[in-house]
């Protein structure tokens, strides 16, 4: 089921979400819809509280990214990480390391607004997934912005937190009329 995708200004992308305690039907028909609704929107990941629902839990898919490419080990092994996607991952825990870069973002939730984000290049992530495992990877391109960018929203914290001021004032304009709800 496609589910509607919430925008900048709702209340809900500033929650920070709750640990899921059971992966049961609820959760496993979330996870479907919300991989359901980011390939309708082109995304490369969304998270629980783009489509209202204020939980630790996000689903990314960096395949379609030829320009950007991604690298993901797992152990200390290069892995094929386009047979893993599309990946859910649920109460994630994040380390991030390597070096800073910067390259443009954009979210779902910010229909039209795009910035350079800095972002760390390297990330460990542990995750439960929808049959209960824990799964381990490490990430660096596409896929390590992806799995930073979504794991600050189940944190309720948003791209444009992490813009410096005179960037973030050049799209004040933008951003005032996505919070009006006007585009
Ligand atoms: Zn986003």
């Amino acid at each position: 089921m496609i589910l509607e995708i919430v925008e900048y200004g709702h209340p809900t992308l500033r929650q920070k979400g709750t640990d899921v305690r059971e992966i049961n039907e609820e959760i496993r028909n979330l996870a479907e819809s919300m991989i359901e609704t980011m390939h309708d929107a082109d995304g490369v990941g969304l998270a629980a509280q783009q489509v209202n629902v204020a939980k630790r839990l996000f689903v990314l898919d960096v395949r379609q990214s030829e320009n950007r490419p991604s690298t993901m080990w797992e152990e200390g092994k290069e892995v094929d990480f386009d047979a893993r996607m599309p990946m859910v991952l649920i109460n994630p825990e994040i380390t991030i390391s390597g070096d800073w870069e910067i390259e443009e973002e954009g979210c779902l939730s910010f229909p039209g607004i795009g910035a350079d984000v800095r972002r760390r290049g390297r990330v460990k992530v542990r995750a439960t997934n929808l049959e209960g495992q824990t799964i381990s990877f490490e990430a660096s391109g596409l896929l390590a912005r992806a799995v930073q960018h979504e794991f600050d929203h189940v944190n309720g914290i948003l791209f444009i937190d992490r813009l410096d001021s005179s960037k973030k004032a050049s799209l004040a304009g933008k951003l005032k009329r996505l919070r009006a709800g006007k585009k």
